[in-house]
């Protein structure tokens, strides 16, 4: 933990983490404010304790303007310390699985990925985006209590590569393939299907042209 640390209580410390998720969502969606109201509904903390909480992190909510959420955030980044960083490993080294490893995600967010695994003998051993890349045969071995995978194989081998990495101790997948995954109740997985969603955007702009009422108007 951060020396800064030290001199915020501890239970303000440990809605730390709370204020952090939250404020990160907002940040997400572009929203430079928030009132201590707002945040009190979503955190489930009253607001006398979030503006107690938010002195001691030298924030000061202005009435009618709320806090300043790139403040905050920048202050939660900082006293959560790297130490907080999630250890990531990717499995499959291929096209979107490159451009993943050469993707420098510590940039806005506290994920790393540390190790990458494929099947092709050409792949393995070698380094990409500064992250080794193992045989896919030593992935229990290798993880070494990882608990956040992200899935760039092809559709064939994801549940078979996923069904491995609940054995041995993923709490979170974060699946690229086409392929519906199933896993037990008690881990998480995000699908991410490009393709699908590029088709949807397609779909949207043909179908519903966001100046639709305009144009319409002017006919
Ligand atoms: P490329 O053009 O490099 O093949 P791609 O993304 O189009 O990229 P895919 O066939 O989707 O290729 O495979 C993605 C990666 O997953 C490849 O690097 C492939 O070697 C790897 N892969 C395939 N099967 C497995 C497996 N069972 N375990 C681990 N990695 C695998």
């Amino acid at each position: 933990m951060d020396i800064e640390q030290t001199k915020i209580p501890q239970a303000t410390a440990k809605r730390l983490p709370l204020y952090y998720r939250f404020l990160n969502n907002l940040h997400t969606q572009g929203k430079l404010r928030v009132s201590s109201k707002e945040l009190s509904e979503a955190v489930k903390v009253d607001s006398a304790t979030i503006r107690r909480d938010f002195s001691y992190f030298g924030a000061l909510g202005k009435k009618g303007y709320g806090y300043n959420v790139e403040y905050l955030l920048s202050f939660f980044r900082k006293t959560l310390d790297q130490d907080e960083t999630t250890r990531v490993a990717l499995i499959g080294v291929g096209n979107l699985g490159t451009a993943f490893l050469n993707y420098n995600f510590m940039k806005n967010n506290n994920t790393k990925i540390e190790i990458a695994f494929d099947a092709n003998e050409e792949r393995v051993g070698t380094e990409v985006g500064g992250v080794d890349v193992e045989h896919i045969d030593h992935l229990e071995e290798k993880l070494g209590g990882i608990s956040v995978a992200i899935l760039t194989v092809p559709s064939s081998a994801a549940q078979g590569i996923a069904d491995r990495l609940v054995k041995a101790g993923i709490s979170g997948i974060l699946n690229f393939t086409p392929a519906r995954i199933s896993v037990p109740s008690d881990v998480r997985v995000h699908h991410i299907d490009l393709a699908i969603e590029l088709q949807a955007l397609v779909y949207f702009l043909k179908h519903y042209p966001l100046d639709e009422e305009n144009i319409e108007e002017e006919e």
